[in-house]
């Protein structure tokens, strides 16, 4: 089921003998407001577990509440919070979790994260927001790049539609009207997510399955998204929305019963080919 790619994957992107964690890239996963903490938790750990060399969660809001054991996760530091063009270098995953605490943050995401997953409560205050859709859909003339990852009522959000059936009605078409809408890379989840981007052909990703079906398995998709992307910078974001999707749908056919989410980023794990 598409082992191959993950290969050609590691392949392409080997972690040299003399990488160190600086060179293996860092993810800011900003999201995890008071009571959906454990959406950014799965989506941090899924970055770390797919390589990337630091992982810092960025929790607005935070209730000072015990986060759940991952020592090598690190919190956003204080002080890089408003400090101007603190969130361009990190890939930063946004939304997983976010509600409205992650507002004030958003547009200078937007603005300033070089590369940026978009997921969740992320995509659905930009489709509430004219000044933040505007200023997405501009990411891409200002060389930074953008993945989004809606399901399809957060689809439909974005594209104005009365709900899920308009969207489901031609998945391919609502993936690539986003793409184009947003002039970014899409994954239109669901069963058979669709991978759309501008100047691409869209894929239809073959794997995964219903068992995917439960809390929590979009943000470990969003996060491992940004722990692949923090490892090769330079590798088109439609190629990278494509292997982790492909990496998450494969790991939860290998996996027997009921999925947990945290589960489903162990499994991945164990797809590693390296
Ligand atoms: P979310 O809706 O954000 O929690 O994301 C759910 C994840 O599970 C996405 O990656 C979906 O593509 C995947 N998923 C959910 N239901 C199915 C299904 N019936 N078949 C395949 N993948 C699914
Ligand atoms: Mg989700």
């Amino acid at each position: 089921i598409g082992l191959d790619a993950l290969t050609h994957w590691h392949r392409a992107h080997p972690r040299g003998t003399t990488s160190h964690k600086g060179r293996q890239g860092d993810v800011a996963v900003l999201g995890g407001a008071p009571g959906m903490r454990g959406a950014a938790w799965l989506a941090a750990t899924a970055a770390l577990s797919a390589g990337a060399g630091r992982v810092y969660a960025a929790l607005p809001e935070d209730d000072g509440q015990p986060w759940p054991a991952r020592p090598e996760l690190m919190h956003w530091p204080k002080d890089r919070w408003h400090e101007p063009h603190a969130w361009r270098e990190p890939v930063v995953v946004a939304g997983c979790g976010g509600g409205t605490a992650l507002l004030p943050w958003l547009d200078a995401v937007l603005h300033d994260a070089r590369h940026l997953v978009l997921d969740a409560d992320g995509l659905n205050l930009v489709a509430q927001d004219e000044g933040l859709s505007r200023r997405l859909a501009a990411r891409r003339s200002h060389g930074l790049q953008t993945v989004l990852t809606p399901h399809p009522l957060e689809a439909s959000r974005l594209l104005g539609l009365s709900g899920v059936a308009a969207v489901q009605a031609d998945r391919l078409a609502s993936a690539r009207a986003l793409a184009e809408k947003f002039d970014c890379t899409v994954v239109l989840k669901g069963s058979g997510s669709v991978i759309a981007s501008p100047g691409h052909l869209p894929d239809i990703n073959s794997t995964g399955s219903a068992a995917l079906a439960t809390a929590g398995t979009g943000d470990v998709l969003a996060g491992w998204t940004g722990g692949l992307w923090a490892q090769a910078r330079d590798a088109d974001p439609h190629e990278v929305a494509r292997t982790a999707v492909l990496w998450h749908g494969a790991a939860a056919q290998h996996h027997k019963g009921p999925l947990r989410a945290g589960d489903l980023i162990e499994a991945m794990a164990a797809l590693h080919r390296d």
